[in-house]
């Protein structure tokens, strides 16, 4: 019956309502806010304090002070000395105060019509007509209406989203909500964590005695009980996604054989321990029948690609293809160039595919790769294209593996045979904090390089005032002079490409002109694959002294006699950033010297990333100082992370939270009858975007 009279109503009155409450939701929706429990858990960042009124005349003593303060209007106008402004005077039994607004509405001016009840909360200041508030937050009210007895919540917002109708939408979210804790009582008592709907209550509307200090610093046993929560969903789906890893099949590379032995007794160099060590994890791994994860971690330097090029042997040894895959075209082919002069030899079949390739190279490469006579894969992202099939993928490698996204990651990892998913090793000059790895890769083996090979000499850095800039040029002819050779990396100009461009050409210019006895190469983003390989080739064999480049040169690039780097506009560059290109120097016996030349003045944090490459070469070292200086969600960036994934756990000063939820993780997984409480547990916490940590 009801229905009926809905649908009697007339058209228009019936369609605004609704419309009105989508555009609410749309903007609820851009804040990730889509079901009860997300609204519940979007946690006020601060509060209001509005459960006590003072007198107007207290009010005026204090001073200075945000109050709130009840009255009557006693007079309403417009003025427009020195500009248009609405000036409202109210009163109470005792004092007189102005409520001033420069911007208004005209329906502004009728609510407060004279006479009109008003609570106002804002600073007090005594201008030159007396005591005021200017914009301050103010209510109508009835004479006697209570006033809250829990502090306002302030919410996160986004844009054309009032504090006012997320506060609605929320308190009904917390009406409508299924509260059941979904971490069992003996959790929670061992614990001694609060329980979750009080927690949660307590954080929307916190009585007005709480411990406001605790709130803020979110040390609040409430907070803390959030932060639990939050840290144990993604350690319990990190670790199913570590079971359903395990439960699938690959192909075991059983043989460390023939080409293996011939290919290490053929190197040039001995592995150092560290790299005989990581071998060793990685060949236990790709023994077995379930797919390998393994990150290698090593810093700049550290001697990575043979380990990798090791373990595409036992999989070539074992009768599979191996694949590696770089970010960039000069890395990757350098790659290629190292990995075939060492493999070809041996008779393996090395294949090369980039998108640089013309289409019929392409295709005889793809074919090579399809028919299995290829056993190595060596390129870019274009490995990961449809076209591309496999005969009998074992083992992945992906250089470099931060600056790709998940979902390149994933493709590749999808291109083995039938239900057999390829072993996977992840390679990362970017070390990864403790805490961080624990959260963010809690499915990934981590092995370290943790030795550089001998004979490096270390790296000296220096910081040098940009007006120094002619010395650092006159340094760089002299050691040309003797034989070295340098790099000049051109300044990053992130917001326009174009303008990095021309920086970098006309960089090349001076120098080129500056050093009219030597030879200067420029290299950069814009030009081809060949003009690149062309530029990088006269370099490798010393050809060019001078090496102007954008960060092309970032990652990867390994030209050891080159032993001078200078880096111009150092400030503008990140620390990681910083250490990779520094990198690219230090890889041969030469004492190596990085010079970064900076535009004073210098700010507070590109001071601290100057002083931390100047007093450390260690990258796990930067990559702790990185994480102190940016936080962790900016040094994952999204990139690494899928999502900014830990909204309420701060992992700098939570770890030993870390810590907890993954052994609670690990019991509550053990017992199958806590299934459903897991399960409960993750769709409250992370709801759709689990998908992002099966990477
Ligand atoms: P990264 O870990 O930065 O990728 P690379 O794999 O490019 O480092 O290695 C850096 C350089 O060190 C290369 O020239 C490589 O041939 C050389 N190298 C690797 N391992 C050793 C070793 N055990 N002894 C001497 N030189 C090595
Ligand atoms: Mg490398």
């Amino acid at each position: 019956m009801a229905e009926t009279t809905q649908k009697a109503a007339p058209a228009k009155a019936a369609a605004k309502p609704p419309a009105k409450k989508a555009t609410a939701e749309s903007k609820l929706a851009k804040l990730g806010l889509r079901s009860d429990m997300d609204l519940v858990l979007h946690l006020p960042m601060r509060y209001e304090d509005e459960t006590q009124v003072v007198d107007i005349r207290e009010a005026c003593l204090r001073g200075g002070h945000v109050s709130q303060v009840e009255g009557v209007v006693t007079k309403n106008e417009i003025a427009y000395k020195p500009r248009r402004q609405l000036l409202v005077q109210i009163a109470d039994e005792t004092g007189e105060l102005q409520l001033r607004f420069m911007n208004f509405y005209g329906s502004q001016v009728k609510q407060l019509a004279e006479g009109t009840r008003v609570r106002a909360r804002g600073e007090l200041k005594h201008g030159f007509f007396g005591a005021e508030m200017v914009h301050p937050a103010y209510k109508i009210i009835n004479e006697g209406a209570p006033l809250p007895t829990s502090l306002t919540p302030v919410y996160p917002s986004g844009e054309g989203l009032s504090q006012l109708v997320l506060r609605r939408a929320i308190a009904d979210a917390m009406r409508r909500v299924d509260w059941r804790d979904t971490v069992p009582a003996e959790v929670i008592e061992r614990m001694r964590l609060s329980n979750f709907e009080p927690a949660v209550k307590l954080l929307h509307y916190p009585p007005q005695q709480v411990d406001e200090n605790a709130l803020a610093d979110r040390s609040h046993p409430a907070w803390t009980r959030m932060k639990f929560d939050e840290l144990l969903a993604q350690q319990l789906s990190l670790k199913r996604a570590q079971r359903a890893r395990r439960s699938k099949g690959a192909a075991a590379l059983k043989k460390v054989g023939t080409l293996s032995a011939a290919f290490q007794a053929a190197l040039p160099f001995k592995l150092t321990k560290a790299q005989q060590r990581v071998l060793t994890e990685i060949r236990a791994d790709l023994r077995q029948a379930y797919p390998m994860q393994r990150l290698l971690q090593g810093d700049v330097g550290s001697g990575k690609t043979v380990v990798a090029a090791l373990a595409a042997a036992q999989a070539i040894d074992s009768g599979f293809q191996a694949a590696l895959m770089a970010p960039t075209e000069i890395l990757a082919d350098q790659h290629f160039r190292k990995i075939a002069a060492w493999m070809e030899p041996l008779g393996v079949k090395v294949a090369w595919l980039t998108g640089s390739l013309k289409k019929k190279e392409k295709a005889a490469a793809t074919a090579l790769v399809e028919s299995g006579e290829a056993q190595l894969v060596i390129g870019t992202h274009a490995l990961i294209q449809d076209t591309v099939q496999f005969s009998k993928l074992g083992l992945v490698i992906v250089d470099e593996q931060h600056r790709f996204g998940v979902g390149q990651r994933l493709t590749l990892r999808n291109k083995g045979q039938g239900d057999l998913v390829p072993h996977q090793l992840m390679m990362s000059a970017t070390p990864i904090p403790r805490t961080l790895a624990m959260t963010y890769y809690a499915d990934l083996e981590v092995s370290v390089i943790d030795e550089l090979p001998p004979g490096r000499t270390p790296i000296v850095t220096r910081a040098v005032d940009q007006n120094r800039r002619d010395e650092v040029i006159e340094r760089v002819h002299a050691a040309a002079l003797e034989g070295r050779q340098a790099y000049w990396v051109c300044p990053l100009i992130e917001e326009s490409e174009a303008l990095q461009l021309q920086t970098a050409t006309e960089t090349y210019e001076t120098l080129a002109a500056a050093l009219p006895d030597l030879r200067v190469g420029l290299v950069h983003g814009r030009l081809k694959p060949a003009e690149k390989q062309e530029v990088m080739d006269a370099f490798a064999a010393g050809e060019v002294h001078v090496l102007v480049a954008t960060t092309v040169i970032e990652v990867g690039v390994d030209v050891p006699n080159a032993s001078l780097m200078v880096i111009e506009h150092a400030e503008r560059f990140g620390l990681s950033q910083l250490h990779q290109l520094r990198g690219r120097v230090g890889r041969g016996s030469a004492a190596s010297v990085c010079l970064l030349l900076y535009q004073s003045p210098l700010g507070h944090v590109a001071k601290q990333r100057l002083m931390t490459m100047r007093e450390t070469t260690d990258g796990f070292e930067i990559a702790r100082r990185d994480l102190e200086i940016r936080g962790p969600g900016e040094f994952l960036g999204a990139r690494q992370s899928g999502q900014a994934m830990l909204r309420f756990a701060d992992l700098e000063t939570d770890g030993w939270l870390v810590d907890q939820a993954r052994d609670v993780a690990h019991a509550l997984l053990q017992e199958p009858q806590h299934q459903s409480t897991v399960d409960a547990h993750l769709e409250r916490w992370l709801g759709g975007r689990e998908e992002f940590l099966k990477v």
